[in-house]
Order: C-alpha cells, then sequence, then structure tokens
C-alpha cells in the first residue's frame, strides 16, 4: 500500500469507531465498529477488502476494545506496519474555550482535555483512555484531537452565552460549546456542494444516540442545541435534552438525590430509554407497533422538540433553505423523517416518500421538487472530516 493513512479513532460512550482512511481520496480502507462497551455481550466488527469478521464477546472497556481492535488489523489486515499510518486523529467531543480547531496531542493536551471532563463527563474519559491506548501502540506517527466544539466556538455571544450572572459564568467557564461540530461542520458543507450554494441558511439535524441541532448560515454556526455539555437540547437515547433546571433543585430538595444521581438519571436513564423503555428507536417502533403507549408519547415527545428546534431556527437564521437528516436515527429512520417533515408541512417542507424510503449511503435530496425548502440525508463522516483536520497539523 503506497497511499499515506490516518487512523481514526472515535472512542464513544459505550462504542469505539475506527476507520483506516485515505485523506487525498476520502476512502476508507478499512473500519469497524465496537458496539456495547460495558454490557453483557459486545460486538467488534472489523472490515477490510470486503471481507466482514465479526467477534461476538463481552467488551468490559474502552482499552479492551481497542487492543482487540489492534489486534484484528494485524490479523486480517491491513497490517499496521503496511498501513503507512501518517497519523492518528481521535475524536474529542469537549475542547471548551481552549481549541478553536484540532491540536497535536502533547501532555498539554492531555492534560487540557482531563480537566475538561467534568463537561463532557460521558465522553472525554472515554476519549483519553482511547488517545492513551493509540500513543502506546503507534507512538511513532503524531495524534491529533479534533474537537467536537471548534465549530462552535465561533457562536455569536448572544447564542452561546447563557443569562446567567456574569461574573459567575465567566469564572466557571459557563457558556455553550456545543457538540458534534464535526459532524455538522461536515455535513453543512457537503449540502452546501451539493446544492451548488455557498450562501445557504441550514438546519443540521444530527439524530444518533446522542443528538444535536444546528444552524448554519453560509458555513458558520449561529446556533447548537448541545450547550456546556452534550446534555441540552434535543431528546436522545438516554439524555433528557432540555429540562427546567430547577427539577434538580427539586429533586435534591423532595427526593433526596444527590448531584451525581441526578446527573446519572438526566444523562443515562432519561430519554428514549427513560420514556419508552429502550433507547434504540429500531426498538422504540417495535414497541409502537404492539400498541405501547409509552414508546408513543416517547416518539411524539422526541418529533415535538425536534419541531421546536427547527421552528427556532428558522426564526434565528430569518429563513431556511435545506433541513439535513444525519448519523444513525437520521441516516436510517425514514419513518420518523416523515412524521417530522409531515409535522413541518406548514413551513411548505414536503417529503417524496419514495425518495425518503430508498436505502443508501449517499447524500441525497428527499423532498419533492416542490418542496419550498430542500430535506436531505446526508451521511455524517466525522472519520474523513477528523482525518482531512489531522493532515493540516503534519
Ligand atoms: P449513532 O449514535 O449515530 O451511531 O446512532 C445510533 C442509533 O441509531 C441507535 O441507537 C438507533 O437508535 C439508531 N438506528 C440505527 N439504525 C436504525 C434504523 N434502521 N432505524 C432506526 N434507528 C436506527
Amino acid at each position: 500500500m503506497t497511499t499515506r493513512t490516518v487512523l481514526v479513532i472515535n472512542s464513544g460512550s459505550s462504542s469505539i469507531k475506527y476507520q483506516l482512511v485515505d485523506p487525498d481520496s476520502g476512502q476508507s480502507l478499512a473500519s469497524g465498529l465496537v458496539e456495547r462497551i460495558g454490557e453483557e455481550t459486545g460486538t467488534i466488527i472489523h472490515r477490510h477488502a470486503g471481507e466482514k469478521t465479526q467477534l461476538d464477546e463481552p467488551v468490559p472497556d474502552h482499552g479492551y476494545g481497542l487492543s482487540e481492535v489492534l489486534r484484528l488489523f494485524d490479523e486480517k489486515g491491513p497490517t499496521l506496519s503496511e498501513a503507512n499510518i501518517v497519523a492518528v486523529g481521535h475524536r474529542v467531543v469537549q475542547g471548551g474555550r481552549y481549541f478553536s480547531g484540532p491540536a497535536l496531542v502533547d501532555e498539554d493536551v492531555i492534560a487540557k482535555i482531563s480537566e475538561l471532563v467534568p463537561l463532557g463527563p460521558l465522553h472525554n474519559p472515554a476519549h483519553l483512555k482511547g488517545i492513551e491506548v493509540g500513543l502506546e501502540l503507534l507512538s511513532d506517527v503524531p495524534h491529533v484531537a479534533v474537537f467536537d466544539t471548534a465549530f462552535f466556538q465561533d457562536l455569536p455571544e448572544e447564542a452561546a452565552r447563557y443569562a446567567l450572572k456574569r461574573e459567575v459564568a465567566d469564572k466557571y467557564s459557563i457558556r455553550r460549546y456545543g457538540a458534534h461540530g464535526t459532524s455538522h461542520q461536515y455535513v453543512s458543507g457537503e449540502v452546501s456542494r451539493m446544492l451548488g450554494r455557498d450562501d445557504l441558511k441550514q438546519i443540521v439535524l444530527h439524530l444518533g444516540n446522542g443528538a444535536s441541532a444546528s444552524a448554519v448560515v453560509a458555513g458558520h454556526a449561529v446556533d447548537t442545541s448541545m450547550g456546556l455539555t452534550p446534555l441540552e437540547g434535543l431528546v436522545m437515547g438516554g439524555r433528557t435534552g432540555d429540562i427546567d433546571p430547577a427539577a434538580v433543585f427539586h429533586l435534591g430538595r423532595v427526593a433526596g438525590m444527590s448531584v451525581d444521581e441526578i446527573d446519572y438519571l438526566f444523562n443515562r436513564e432519561s430519554g428514549m430509554k427513560g420514556l419508552a423503555g429502550d433507547n434504540d428507536m429500531r426498538e422504540v417502533w417495535k414497541r409502537i407497533d404492539a400498541g405501547e403507549q409509552d414508546a408513543r408519547d416517547a416518539m411524539d415527545i422526541y418529533l415535538h422538540r425536534l419541531v421546536k428546534y427547527v421552528g427556532a431556527y428558522t426564526a434565528v437564521m430569518g429563513g431556511l433553505d435545506a433541513l439535513t437528516f444525519t448519523a444513525g436515527i437520521g441516516e436510517n429512520d425514514d419513518r420518523l423523517r416523515a412524521e417530522l417533515v409531515e409535522r413541518l408541512g406548514f413551513m411548505g417542507m414536503r417529503i417524496d416518500a419514495d425518495k425518503n424510503s430508498v436505502r443508501s449511503g449517499d447524500g441525497r435530496i428527499v423532498s419533492t421538487p416542490d418542496s419550498a425548502i430542500a430535506v436531505l440525508v446526508y451521511p455524517t463522516n466525522e472519520e474523513l472530516a477528523i482525518a482531512r483536520q489531522a493532515m493540516t497539523l503534519i
């Protein structure tokens, strides 16, 4: 193999995605996924040269998962030595005010990512494990951290600052940092290219197990739904999204819950899991089809929140040209897309039922030609975006 590659490691809360990317062609040379880390059963899938290897085994933690991944590279190819890896790119959710772009990993960067753990409690610790194992096993190439918050570092102050007493907010760095920025930046950029316009007013809905919305005008983010941490905003797999902060005081005073218990409740036991009993949308639809009212209510709460954000961001931008769905739910759940666009029909948005039901890995327009707003499905490719950002530093 003569191409230069970047190994991108996306070490998440319960999963590790990895990809060996040729940043010049955009081609993925190998990829894989470790799923359900910390659960009773786990799965590791490695893909290379059309061959898929699957291991079904418990994956107790991220360190174990990543070492299994590297073993699979050597067993199934390409071996790490033949891959010509020139950099490792690590996805990092929370970069706080420190990082408005990618950063070469050194002790100082690691210390800052650690310092930011309280702002990204579900993610930064997992990233640090990924970085630690990566540095150990691939010590002779540069490692680059690419931050999910970087795209949102230039949000207008009116969108980034909460109406919290100024001295307290500044002393404790409380502001909207956003998350999923690499995805929002990549998808909005690709949609601009696809529609041949660089002046678009766009909303990107990144709907995965974590979910966020962004408003992007002419390539610049003007608002986003995740805030100080990835807890704020949309209803997610296990997170509440928006909730009156007074619920925290109430649970503390009336239920006697500790801050850590409430944190766990809001971040892990709520969202679709807390409402419908499962965080996976496929399972939620099964329950809806079986007539479970809680599941239908959960879906309606999920959709209601989305309608509110689309309406609010359209108002913030003074219009909307394109609404794009991305990530696990956004890319795959045509039923959810159809129900949301139906609710947004008052805006003149119309979905083409046939185009919407096509399953494809390509970015595509799913609205009708007479829709006032283009509706798109565009697969996010955070790995390619990370690989390209990493290459800018080496
Ligand atoms: P992500 O975090 O982007 O990997 O998205 C993971 C989530 O995508 C899962 O928890 C599911 O809820 C959702 N998902 C994946 N495939 C489908 C599908 N075919 N239909 C509906 N939801 C899906």
